[in-house]
């Protein structure tokens, strides 16, 4: 799990769970696309530490096979609670 609150993403998709990484991006449409559709949700700002968890495709590290994971953005996180209200 993150140490703080510092190292987290600023939001998420509630919708698909995509990490926001900027500020600029909360409240913005998500550009997620799943299964050559475009995802509907807007990114929503995050505040609880809990609401992360270590992303199941790169195992933390952000890359998969040397290559960036499309997963969780690169970060090593996804987030914990998507489609919240
Ligand atoms: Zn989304
Ligand atoms: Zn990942």
């Amino acid at each position: 799990m993150p140490d703080s609150i510092s190292m987290l993403p600023s939001g998420a998709c509630p919708s698909c769970g995509t990490p926001a990484n900027y500020p600029e991006m909360i409240g913005t449409a998500c550009t997620q696309q799943t299964g050559g559709r475009r995802c509907t949700g807007k990114y929503r700002a995050t505040m609880a530490a809990s609401d992360w968890m270590i992303c199941s495709e790169c195992q933390g590290a952000g890359r998969v096979h040397e290559r960036h994971c499309q997963h969780c953005e690169g970060l090593g996180l996804r987030y914990a609670r998507p489609q919240f209200p």
